[in-house]
């Protein structure tokens, strides 16, 4: 008895063997694509280095550097700042210039460290410097997503039953070259008016059902620390809030913008969850580490927004790559959202497909924690339409036919569906 159940363990043992081979085989080639994929806690010399130059530059210190303020007056945005930093091409130059007449850009020395001016494809010069591509577009629209349209109430979006969107401010570390809310970045920077702020709260309070308020902008995290308190306070105090959220790029752009006295004043304010946007493993580095830390060890819930965005992360390994360094870091992906037809942009814009070979590519192949929900916004503010691969080949009364992760085609009997 003992010597047959040890043969069968002694099968089952082999099959389990020979399975996992073949699950070994199946994350092979991402182990030797993903060798090549840069990432920001691996170049972190590179970082110095650059941030070296630009301290130069500016004749400042590493004081200067930590300090948001500084940061934010030392914008780079224009050309010949930029050449002087970066030496480029006089054909490079006028391309800039020219693109940057049109649309607005503005970088901070933080994330112009980033970028990589020996490279042309480098993802993080993509989302940051102009590119002539941007005037050539014909498809693009100013207000794809119709928001002009749902503003019930100044400063507010709202699109959802239960949830809304305060705008307060238009300011950005960054100007993203895909920005899709390129309509609102005007030659002037700008916070929401107390005023309009005021009239925002006093929708929420009115509305009971809205349980779920997303401050965002621009950038939400550009405000200052005593309009952040007050803001949040306020939605502290009205009842059937029941969460809070930031939207934000600093953690990307301007991690220092994340201080230990703007951690502390986000503590007070639970449960507050904090949503930013990733796009490329490069950026997640140690400083952004260093503000998602703080923001963690104040009890934010961390989460990431990326952009699938074409000649950036239209990549399975990319991706994959991306939400692994995130995990790494705490911050959880939740979307990958398809870029909007916005004018100026859409030559940052993928396939539909693409995206969904890259949902393809994750279930299964990594942790279901590093796979985020592929959105595409319907239009005029249709909504967000979650898309998946066709994992459901057919359902009826009694029986589903599934595809698996590794496209093995199996029933599954729906009449008896007590076991889970
Ligand atoms: C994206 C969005 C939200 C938040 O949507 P979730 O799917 O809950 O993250 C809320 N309001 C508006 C107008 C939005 O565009």
């Amino acid at each position: 008895m003992a010597k047959q159940s040890s043969k069968r363990e002694q099968e089952l043992r082999e099959y389990s063997l020979k399975r996992a081979d073949e699950l070994k085989q199946k994350i092979k080639p991402y182990l030797e694509n993903s060798k090549n994929i840069p990432t920001g806690l691996n170049l972190t010399e590179f970082y110095e280095a650059q941030k070296e130059r630009i301290l130069n530059y500016f004749k400042a210190t590493q004081e200067d550097w930590d300090d948001w303020h500084w940061q934010m007056r030392n914008r780079i945005s224009d050309v010949n700042t930029l050449s002087s930093i970066f030496p480029m091409t006089e054909e490079r130059k006028a391309e800039i210039a020219k693109t940057g007449n049109i649309f607005r850009w503005a970088v901070s020395p933080y994330y112009l460290s980033l970028m990589d001016f020996d490279n042309p494809s480098d993802p993080i010069l993509l989302q940051g410097i102009p590119m002539g591509l941007e005037l050539e577009d014909k498809k693009g629209e100013v207000d794809p997503m119709g928001e002009a349209m749902t503003s019930p109430a100044p400063c507010i979006t709202r699109r959802y039953p239960d949830r809304l969107i305060i705008n307060v401010t238009n300011i950005c570390g960054m100007y993203c070259r895909h920005c899709q809310r390129r309509r609102n970045i005007g030659e002037i920077d700008q916070h929401s008016k107390r005023e309009d702020l005021i009239a925002a709260l006093d929708y929420v309070r009115a509305n009971p059902e809205i349980r779920d308020v997303l401050i965002t902008g621009g950038d939400a995290l550009l405000l200052s620390d005593s309009t952040l308190d007050w803001l949040l306070s306020e939605l502290q105090s009205i009842p059937h809030v029941e969460i809070k959220r930031l939207g934000t790029r600093t953690p990307v752009t301007l991690p220092m913008r994340v201080t230990k006295k703007l951690a502390d004043i986000l503590a007070k304010y639970p449960p507050l969850y904090l949503n930013t946007q990733f796009n490329h493993s490069k950026e997640v580095t140690l400083e952004s580490r260093k503000a998602v830390d703080k923001l963690v060890a104040a009890g934010v819930i961390v989460g990431n927004q990326a952009v699938l965005l074409k000649g950036v992360n239209n990549n399975p390994d990319v991706m994959k790559k991306m939400n692994h360094e995130l995990l790494k870091i705490r911050v959880r992906p939740y979307y990958i959202f398809h870029a909007k037809k916005v004018k100026g942009t859409t030559h940052f814009i993928p396939s539909i497909q693409e995206g969904l070979d890259i949902m393809k590519a994750l279930r299964g192949f990594t942790s279901g924690l590093a796979i985020p929900t592929y959105i595409v916004n319907a239009p005029q503010g249709g909504g967000k339409t979650p898309l998946l691969p066709e994992y459901l080949v057919s359902l009826d009364d009694d029986k589903a036919v599934l595809r698996t992760w590794e496209d093995k085609i199996v029933d599954y009997d729906t009449d008896s569906d007590t076991d889970s």
